[in-house]
């Protein structure tokens, strides 16, 4: 794939960062026929074709004035990393040289990318190995559909239907409207036509975004990382439970508009000896009492420098049983692809430093 400009420039529209009817917009400004925008959607999202001389049924001005006017940035594939179980890791190097993962989970019993919607993340949750990188930037739009078309591309999947989850780096609420774009984006008929019921939108639950979400025309599912029944082990492992609880979370998604049969997601890490007793599994079940929701239990992916260690299988089965005897949903997530450290939690890019910008602004504030 080649692109037609591989970097950003300053005075040049970027292709990617354009929704469709901004692209009509753009195009009728420069005196092209609306209409075309579809067929460069098509190449793009479609046929994976970036590079304008190739887009054969476009008159040749037009391929022109793309090339000439317009830019447009394809993540490139640093590593390219195959578990075991078939789960492919990509490492992803963006037009800055900023890098992100995303992961490719086959059979699940659809085929799952996992992609990022930030460079690091601001969260630091406590057992999350993207946590300890801190936010180095935001995703823009494009770079975010971006890793999908990499990723459908790579993998040839041809017309199989496919699912995206945003639980790769990055908590996609803290960069909520190029995540929204996104979405758009790929819901586009002209493009990838993604059905907003194949995307998982999973947050740690920011409230004033969650509830700007609730009112969103484009509505995927809604996966919320709990982890804990009450306060204060949330706020233990989640810091931003301390300014958004446990009590203003599931109200929300009590209120929160779901689609006939629709359920909310609640994901919970199982820690060893944190928050894995029966207690906390009766405590949950009862929080969860009257919510539309099925509870999946994330055993806790370790890693070198987290600080917490996975429960047995026995306290497991346990925890999942207590839900299910309360009436919970429940399943237990597999892990996929933990050999290649593409597991939940386990994507990280070492050495980022933030850019000096960025050092500035850290300066600047803590002075
Ligand atoms: N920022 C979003 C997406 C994160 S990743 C969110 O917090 O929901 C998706 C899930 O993986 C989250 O529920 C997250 O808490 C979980 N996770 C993070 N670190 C993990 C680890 N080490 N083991 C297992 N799951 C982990």
């Amino acid at each position: 794939m080649r692109d037609t400009f591989s970097r950003p420039h300053p005075e040049r529209r970027s292709l990617v960062e354009l929704e469709r009817h901004q692209l009509e917009a753009a195009l009728a400004d420069r005196g092209h026929d609306r209409f075309r925008a579809r067929q460069i959607f098509a190449w793009i999202y479609r046929r994976g074709v970036t590079d304008a001389e190739r887009m054969t049924d476009l008159p040749r001005a037009l391929r022109a004035s793309l090339t000439g006017d317009f830019s447009l940035a394809t993540p490139a594939i640093g590593r390219r990393e195959r578990s075991s179980d078939g789960t492919e890791k990509f490492l992803l190097t963006l037009a800055d040289g900023r890098q992100v993962e995303a992961v490719f989970i086959p059979d699940t019993p659809a085929m799952t990318f996992c992609i990022s919607t930030q460079v690091g993340c601001a969260m630091a949750c406590a057992f999350c190995l993207t946590g300890k990188m801190g936010l180095v930037r935001n995703l823009s739009a494009g770079e975010i559909v971006g890793q999908v078309r990499v990723l459908a591309g790579a993998l040839d999947l041809g017309e199989k239907p496919f699912n995206i989850v945003l639980m790769g780096m990055g908590e996609p609420l803290h960069n909520y409207d190029e995540t929204m774009k996104a979405l758009r984006i790929l819901a586009d008929e002209h493009g990838f036509a993604l059905p907003p019921r194949r995307v998982t939108l999973s947050t740690v639950g920011l409230l004033p975004a969650l509830e700007r979400l609730a009112r969103e025309p484009i509505m995927p599912n809604l996966a919320i990382s709990l982890h804990a029944p009450t306060d204060a082990t949330r706020g233990e492992l989640v810091p931003l439970n301390r300014k958004y609880g446990v009590a203003e979370i599931v109200d929300a998604c009590k209120r929160f508009p779901l689609k006939r049969r629709g359920r909310i997601t609640f994901e919970y890490v199982l820690l060893a000896g944190v928050n894995d007793s029966p207690q906390d599994a009766r405590q949950l079940a009862k929080l969860l009492a009257g919510v539309k929701s099925k509870v999946n239990l994330i055993p806790l992916n370790a890693a070198a420098g987290i600080p917490f260690e996975r429960p047995s299988d026995a306290a497991i089965d346990r925890f999942a049983a207590i839900l299910a005897e309360r009436g919970l949903t429940v399943s237990v997530r597999k892990s996929r692809g933990r050999d290649i450290r593409a597991a939940c939690g386990q994507l990280i890019v070492e050495g980022q430093k933030p850019s000096p910008a960025q050092r500035l602004a850290t300066l600047a504030f803590t002075n």
